[in-house]
């Protein structure tokens, strides 16, 4: 996925598509949590949350607490490009997904898997995941997508940071960012918009990101971030265990990590 998007960029694909792209892939995977390799709230049933942002435009548009979609991301996108709106949710985000077409999971105890390195007796813990992307296109365009089905065990109709547009993503002209981690803290700490923000203000993104995570940590929470500038900086910092992650670009190829780099 992150070459098919590599060469997808060197085609001429937008940000915005790349971010969509990669994001729908790891949401189909069942490999994250997310999408397929999400968990049911404590009622019983899979909610899901994503959000998407087009960096030049300031377009956003997201899901929260939708039911029965494979594809959040793509009904974020779909919000964002065919409603005045930026986010639906729980029971209007599903009628609008099905009026658009979108696909929906005919039978959810089928469809829905524990994702890698989760376990049965572990879904009632306060475990949690999130895929998100980020990219920079030829035409210097910045973009960000975040999709969640948010922490094992949480309450129906719980939203976490993931599809909200300024603390699980954000883009703009200097920065596009995507945010992993316990929702509640990253919200509590100003998440994705607050490291835009410092950027805007002449801070590096590594410091910027790094007073965010060490907020978040204060808080009592962790997580990471990934983003990347319009100079082509990338950067995937984190101060929880671990972070599966992957980068490429026009002149470096493609690196993928969990542990170490980063981890502090
Ligand atoms: N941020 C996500 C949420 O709270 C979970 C995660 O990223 O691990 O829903």
């Amino acid at each position: 996925m992150t070459e098919a998007s590599k060469a997808r960029l060197e085609a001429g694909a937008s940000a915005l598509d790349i971010v969509e792209y990669a994001v729908a892939e790891m949401e189909s995977s069942g490999l994250y949590v997310a999408g397929r390799g999400s968990a049911p709230n404590t009622a019983g049933y899979v909610e899901l949350d994503a959000s998407i942002m087009n960096g030049a435009t300031r377009e956003a548009g997201a899901v929260a607490a939708i039911v029965g979609v494979v594809n959040p991301i793509r009904v974020a996108r779909r919000v964002m490009q065919a409603t005045p709106h930026v986010m639906l949710a729980g029971h209007g985000a599903l009628a609008f997904a099905r009026k658009q077409g979108f696909e929906e999971v005919s039978d959810p105890g089928a469809y829905y898997v524990l994702p890698v390195g989760v376990y049965e007796n572990e879904v009632h813990e306060q475990k949690h995941g999130t895929v998100g992307a980020v990219a920079l296109d030829l035409s210097g365009g910045l973009a960000a997508a975040t999709s969640t089905g948010g922490t094992f065990g949480k309450l129906e109709g719980r939203v976490g940071d993931s599809p909200m547009i300024g603390a699980g993503t954000w883009a703009d002209d200097d920065i596009a960012i995507s945010c992993t981690g316990t929702g509640e803290h990253i919200i509590r700490a100003g998440g994705a918009i607050s490291v835009a923000h410092k950027v805007r203000a002449g801070a590096t993104p590594e410091a910027a990101i790094d007073e965010m995570l060490a907020e978040v940590r204060r808080l009592g929470g962790d997580g990471g971030v990934i983003a990347v500038t319009p100079d082509g900086n990338i950067v995937m910092t984190y101060n929880s265990e671990g972070m599966k992650r992957a980068s490429v670009s026009s002149d470096t190829p493609v690196s993928v990590a969990t542990f170490e780099v980063g981890s502090h």
